[in-house]
């Protein structure tokens, strides 16, 4: 069966010229997708928009109406670094609706991608550092009030920390909340998580990948079934490739994909259901980044996930 990837045109959607924010390169990771054969027109998931209730599971309510209704204050605008328009109040709510359809189409085929989400600095009450709502937090808050899983581990390799997520689960244990990143890096002051790993500046593929598995395999351990997660969201940030704008580690192509294939691989061979967002990546060449954030995809669609363990939890439930 083909990978099951999400895409919505509303992922993109303009900003004033010269911006930073490498907003065309999500139509430019479903083209590219789309010529290798990886998703078609007939085969993409088309995400709904997340509505104000879903969004009010892990933001407040003040928040959400300034960003619904663009009556949010300069201040709180800075510290998002992105100036608000309609066209970007409905890509964050499609965005956010895309993390939570492929978090449902990964404990339906065990895998899934979207080509956007990853938006980690979103905190409850403020969006920060170029994201407005936390795609991964209301998506982990959606399918655990549902009581489609009991328990979700975030594996976030993005280069910065992913200080939104942990600052919405951190009084709830049933979100672990994993974020390896370069420490020197945004977010200067950082929210503890689960688990936060601080990278030093420069490091590279090998020493990075010697991190990655002396941890992971332990956070999704089925012989530790207290710990052992029903679903993993796994952010897959490029921003930690040599060249990027804003990271501050040095791995290579080569080492994103042997990153994201460990990830992926790990996680399958525990039977955890995965759903994959393409995180943070920045660089003056939107081909070549786009290009970057396609390895995951790339990976993804060269494995073939078995039973889904969830389905074997339905099996299990009591028949009320
Ligand atoms: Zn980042």
């Amino acid at each position: 069966m083909a990978l099951p990837l999400v895409y919505h045109p509303e992922y993109v959607t303009p900003l004033p010229p010269g911006h930073r924010f490498p907003m065309p390169k999500f139509g430019l990771v479903y083209e590219m997708l789309l010529a290798e054969g990886i998703v078609s027109t007939s085969t993409v998931h088309v995400p709904d928009s997340a509505d104000r209730e879903l969004l009010t599971l892990v933001h407040t309510e003040e928040y959400v109406d300034s960003i619904l209704e663009g009556t949010i204050k300069p201040a709180a605008l800075r510290r998002i670094g992105l100036p608000w328009s309609e066209g970007l109040a409905r890509r964050t709510r499609r965005a956010v609706g895309g993390t939570l359809l492929t978090a449902r189409l990964a404990l339906e085929h065990g895998l899934a991608c979207n080509t956007a989400g990853g938006t980690h600095h979103a905190h409850p009450s403020f969006g920060s550092g170029f994201c407005l709502f936390n795609d991964l937090a209301v998506a982990a808050a959606a399918l655990l009030a549902e009581e489609a899983v009991r328990r979700i581990l975030v594996v976030d390799l993005d280069v910065h920390q992913g200080d939104g997520t942990a600052a919405a689960f951190q009084a709830d244990d049933r979100v672990f909340t994993f974020s390896m990143h370069c420490g020197s890096n945004f977010p200067f002051r950082k929210t503890p998580g689960d688990l936060d790993v601080a990278l030093p500046e420069g490091l590279s593929d090998d020493e990075y990948l010697r991190e990655l598995e002396s941890i992971l395999p332990d956070l999704v351990n089925p012989a530790v079934p207290e710990m052992a997660p029903d679903l993993v969201l796994y952010d897959a940030g490029v921003d930690v490739f040599a060249g990027d704008r804003l990271g501050r580690l040095n791995l290579t192509l080569e080492g994103i994909t042997r990153r994201d294939r460990f990830v992926l691989e790990t996680c399958l061979a525990a039977d955890v259901p995965v759903a994959a967002v393409i995180g943070g990546g920045y660089d003056q060449d939107v081909s070549a980044l786009a290009d970057r954030h396609c390895i995951l995809h790339r990976v993804a669609a060269s494995l073939r996930p078995g039973r889904s363990r969830l389905r074997g939890l339905a099996q299990e439930r009591p028949v009320p």
